[in-house]
């Protein structure tokens, strides 16, 4: 009657989450605090490119014709983008350390599979596992 302690469940995967652990959820926040630390420094560089940008054109603008300024103007719009989009990332990264700490971080949406450690440092706001990435992309 009694049942074998581990029992091998063949084919489908349970629903229910596994549980990762302490040691791997703390490399996932090492990771992730990394990558947050790393688009902030380069958030700051591209504020201080636009700071700069901004400079520039009330500075010398005096004998810009009219290609001059609308290159800047060019310019400064694509350096905004640029920090718009990392400030972006930045969040999505804050996200996720949250959802970390709630234990609802780092599960493949489709199939509730651990997503691998290396996936997550790479790609922050990943929902997908490898696997289920590749399946979704075919379709
Ligand atoms: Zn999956």
């Amino acid at each position: 009657m009694a049942k074998p302690a581990e029992t091998r469940t063949a084919g489908r995967k349970p629903v229910t989450k596994a549980t990762r652990s302490v040691a791997e959820t703390e490399k996932i926040r090492a990771a992730l605090v990394a990558r947050r630390d790393e688009l902030r420094a380069e958030y700051d560089q591209t504020l201080s490119e636009i700071t700069e940008l901004q400079r520039d054109r009330l500075t010398d603008s005096a004998g810009d014709d009219q290609a001059d300024t609308g290159t800047k103007t060019f310019e400064r719009e694509q350096e905004i983008s640029l920090a718009n989009s990392i400030r972006e990332r930045i969040t999505q990264v804050e996200r996720a350390l949250e959802r970390l700490d709630e234990g609802g971080y780092g599960w493949c949406e489709r199939c509730g599979d651990p997503i691998p450690v290396e996936r997550l440092a790479a790609f922050p706001s990943a929902t997908l596992c490898v696997k289920c990435k590749q399946l979704a992309e075919r379709r």
